[in-house]
């Protein structure tokens, strides 16, 4: 068995419950778009990782059009979405598929570069989504965890990178220097003495780290 039949398998097995047309709606609208969004699996994951915490203050670097913000949302009662997009139109897609979801009034959209809005985070946070630019995780994850409670959980996406982080020389020639600094991160993050690390082959692959 391949890793695509593998992960066909996987995307296939998971149901889809409690989902409202909304979010296939904007699977549809990725897909046509070419918006990278989480997959199916690491959606259940999220969810799955959100409950386990009972996670209720939830910070995201990355939000895209507000797919994974929706996601994590739905994973916790009451719990509520931190998260940053600096991309004017997917600011403005998000902006109108929050608009839809029953769980608008708890996803907090901040508008601009993370780094550059970062003033605008209140307290602390006991889960953190890194999804944005991946040539920047280390600075992301240098800048950010200090507003993760300890104990608190970081899950990093598209850590494997279709593979590539394994063998950067099969990503295409322009993708091999993001693949090489995404691999040295890996390496970085899993040695990093303030975080207990494993990574795990589900969607592009996600790290989950536990703060200490
Ligand atoms: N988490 C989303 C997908 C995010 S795609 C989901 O799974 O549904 C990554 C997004 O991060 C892009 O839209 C990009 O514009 C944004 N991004 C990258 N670097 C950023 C930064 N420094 N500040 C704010 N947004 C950033
Ligand atoms: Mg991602």
């Amino acid at each position: 068995m391949t890793t695509d039949q593998l992960q066909a398998y996987l995307r296939e097995v998971h149901p889809r419950i409690n989902e409202d047309e909304l979010l296939q709606e904007m699977e549809r609208h990725a897909t046509e778009h070419h918006v990278p969004i989480i997959d199916l699996e690491s959606a259940r994951f999220l969810q799955q990782l959100i409950a386990l915490k009972g996670a209720t203050r939830i910070l995201e670097l990355g939000t895209a059009i507000g797919y994974s913000a929706i996601t994590m949302a739905l994973a916790s009662a009451d719990g509520t979405v931190t998260t940053f997009e600096r991309d004017e139109t997917r600011i403005r897609d998000a902006r109108t598929f929050l608009q839809k979801s029953a769980t608008k009034e708890r996803i907090e959209l901040i508008e601009g570069d993370a780094f550059e809005r970062i003033e605008q985070l209140q307290g602390s946070y006991d889960f953190l989504f890194v999804d944005a630019s991946k040539g920047h995780n280390i600075r992301f994850v240098e800048t950010f965890s200090p507003y993760l409670k300890r104990g608190g959980l970081m899950v990093v996406d598209n850590v494997l990178f279709k593979g590539w982080t394994y063998e950067p020389s099969e990503a295409p020639k322009r993708l091999q220097p993001l693949a090489k600094k995404m691999a040295s991160f890996n390496k970085w993050l899993l040695l990093h003495p303030q975080f207990q690390t494993t990574i795990h082959p589900i969607g592009d692959g996600m790290a989950v780290a536990i703060k200490q």
